[in-house]
């Protein structure tokens, strides 16, 4: 097979298109204001490590403004509007970022050092996707089957990670808008520069005030937001430990909360497979997004009869795998976001090494500034080593094998989390034989990573609770519905 690289010209998008200020302020009640702590902390971009701007860490005194609006906005405003009304300011949204794509593409490469490509063709539609679909609920809810008058819980706090800074906080902004909430809304500590730009789609939507607020900071600005004592319900995505913790600070105060943690995704490849078909949605399962996914296919259990030639076509196709420059319209693979989330990454495939299984890395040159790290796989992995239990959350994938259809479903769901799955087989029976026995919120079958709005999302187990999108993710806005 021949393992010949096409070589590419460079085609950079220009970064002409955004314009990022020195500085930023938090968004409370419609206006920019100057944090209480007076503290700023920089984004950088992932890639080459420049300080894209300053954004403002919040304490518990500004989040406390944040919810005292949050809550006025509610009361005077919100709540009250004919639902008609409300979903008109959904639909202007959603036109908004789609008028505005391109710049939110370009700055959520820079800030979070994800491919242009993705950004461009994923995020940042899939994200107005969320707005055009909520839009269209906002005058439905009552024929929706959560009764004849649907009510909002009141004020969500809503906290959200790095990997999908602006798609995240369009599947949480905009089912709590459609049903009547007010947020206040914690973006990750390395990517809060698109939902600033979102807090100016807001302005340019003429949202009221209060409705959407945006508080920048850290994981203790999160969580001063979900000790606050006047919010009604959160809306958390992150890692299990910190789902954990909140679990645990609402346990004894009664709100609602969704919790969209962590995962271990299993891809099952049977024997019967396309096996070209199968070695791209690997690809895509695992090297989509750095591998930042939560529900990223990191295990790939295969069936031992095509261990061989799959491990050789599958190294083959990763050898093409283009890494670098985030900005530039060839790149598959960019930048790891941060460079704690890197030492994860390295630590956890050093443990691989060391607990036996074989690393395998895909020949390319990496950039001398910012994070990187080349698409990796382990052989030879074993249910015990850490690599097959524990979320990696970067571009390294674990094949273990089996060798009948019920074994794979045993080790598929050998582990604490339960949120993705992938079913690689010819076979329709088995695909829904498989599906029933897989303990995991969603299955894709002879795909992955397929996301649409009107599909709930969401885990089994440590994976977390709840879902987000479709008419089970709107339940989750409203008071008592299921
Ligand atoms: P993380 O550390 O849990 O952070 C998530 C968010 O919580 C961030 O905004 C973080 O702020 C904040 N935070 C940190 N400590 C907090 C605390 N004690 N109380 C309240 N908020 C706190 O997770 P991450 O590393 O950003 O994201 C990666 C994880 O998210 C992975 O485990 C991944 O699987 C999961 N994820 C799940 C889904 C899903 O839908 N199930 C989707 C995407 C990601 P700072 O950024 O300032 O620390
Ligand atoms: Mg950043």
């Amino acid at each position: 097979m021949s393992t010949e690289i096409f070589e590419y010209a460079p085609a950079p998008e220009s970064r002409a298109i955004v314009n990022i200020k020195s500085d930023y302020g938090l968004y409370i009640n419609g206006k920019w204001v100057a944090p209480h702590s007076k503290k700023r902390f920089a984004s950088i971009n992932p890639s080459n490590e420049e300080v894209l701007s300053k954004v403002s860490l919040a304490d518990s005194v500004d989040i406390d403004k944040a919810v005292k609006a949050a809550r006025a906005a509610y009361n005077k405003v919100w709540a009250k509007m004919p639902p008609k009304e409300r979903a008109k300011y959904l639909f202007r949204i959603a036109r908004l970022l789609q008028e505005r794509a391109r710049e939110f593409a370009v700055l959520e490469a820079l800030d979070n050092g994800k491919p242009i490509r993705e950004t461009r063709d994923v995020d940042v539609p899939l994200a107005a996707a969320h707005f055009f679909y909520h839009a269209g609920w906002a005058d439905k809810l009552e024929y929706a089957g959560f009764g004849a008058n649907p009510k909002p819980h009141g004020v969500v706090a809503q906290i959200i990670p790095w990997n999908f800074p602006l798609l995240m906080l369009a599947w949480k902004v905009a089912p709590a808008l459609a049903t009547g909430n007010t947020v206040v809304l914690k973006p990750a500590e390395t990517t809060p520069l698109t939902a600033l730009l979102f807090a100016e789609v807001c302005e340019q939507a003429e949202l009221p005030a209060g409705v959407v607020n945006i508080i920048t900071g850290d994981g203790s600005t999160g969580a001063s937001l979900v000790n606050h004592k006047d919010i009604d319900k959160i809306a958390f995505t992150g890692s299990t430990e910190v789902g954990k913790l909140i679990a645990k600070a609402i346990s004894d105060r009664g709100i609602p909360a969704t919790l969209e943690l962590g995962g271990k995704g299993a891809n099952i490849v049977f024997d019967d497979a396309p096996i070209d078909e199968a070695v791209e949605g690997i690809v895509n399962g695992i090297f989509f997004n750095q591998g930042h996914v939560c529900c990223a296919g990191s295990r790939l259990l295969l069936q031992e009869s095509i261990v061989d030639e799959f491990v050789e076509k599958l190294q083959s196709r990763m050898a093409k795998i283009r890494v670098g420059d985030p900005l530039d319209k060839n790149t598959d693979l960019g930048a790891i976001n941060s460079s704690a989330q890197l030492a994860k990454i390295k630590e956890m495939s050093e443990s691989g090494s060391k607990e036996g299984a074989q690393i395998w890395s895909a020949p390319c040159s990496l950039p001398t500034k910012g994070y990187w790290f080349a698409p990796t796989i382990f052989t030879g992995v074993t249910q015990a080593h850490r690599i097959a239990r524990e979320e990696i959350f970067g571009p390294v994938l674990s094949v273990l094998t089996f060798r009948t259809p019920q074994e794979a479903m045993e080790k598929a769901n050998n582990t604490p989390f339960g949120l993705s799955a992938g079913v690689w087989t010819e076979k329709g029976s088995k695909i829904l034989w498989a599906a029933n026995e897989l303990k995991a919120g969603v299955i894709w079958a002879n795909t992955f990573n397929k996301f649409d709005a009107a599909s709930p999302f969401g885990g089994y187990k440590e994976s977390g609770w709840g879902r987000e999108g479709g008419r089970h993710g709107l339940a989750a806005y409203i008071k008592g519905a299921r």
